[in-house]
């Protein structure tokens, strides 16, 4: 069985490849519920307070899946994803306030949450990486071969 890709919008998966990617985000379907998904995340004071009133899901911060999606009772915002929500509600607030700020708008350009998921997600996966590369054993500093180049027995998993 190949990789499955949880559509966190829809709340489905599908068997991930570039034709059912494609398919489903040109899809009627996808496109609405990425729509409400975007509405619900525009008030991000409320989204805010109601993650830091979860306990984290230990499954999604470890895997970055977990089947409940967006319905589960955990929250799926890392500590650094709550920052961010913090800054866009801040930027809210000052929007709303009249008080645009240049600075925010260039780092957060309307409709950028797409990106910064899958920023997030990659930062998931990099943090994995990291972990194995800082446990490459007796690398000169600065020396940072891939970890997919270096032969297994120079490699110790760290936890
Ligand atoms: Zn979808
Ligand atoms: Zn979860």
């Amino acid at each position: 069985m190949g990789k499955r890709y949880f559509c966190d919008y829809c709340e489905r998966s599908f068997q991930d490849n570039l034709h059912n990617r494609k398919k489903h985000l040109n899809g009627v379907q996808h496109i609405r519920a990425r729509k409400a998904w975007y509405d619900r995340f525009r008030d991000a004071a409320a989204v805010l307070q109601e993650e830091q009133n979860k306990k984290p899901c230990r499954k999604f911060l470890q895997t970055g899946q977990c089947d409940f999606g967006p319905n589960c009772r955990f929250s799926h915002f890392s500590e650094a994803d709550l920052q961010a929500l913090e800054d866009r509600a801040r930027a809210e607030e000052r929007r709303a306030a009249g008080r645009p700020s240049e600075d925010t708008e260039r780092s957060r350009p309307p409709g950028c949450l797409e990106d910064w998921l899958e920023k997030r997600a990659k930062r998931l996966r990099a943090t994995e990486s990291n972990r194995y590369r800082i446990a490459i054993l007796g690398l000169p500093p600065g020396g940072s071969p891939k970890v997919e180049d270096t032969p297994p027995h120079r490699l110790q998993l760290v936890r």
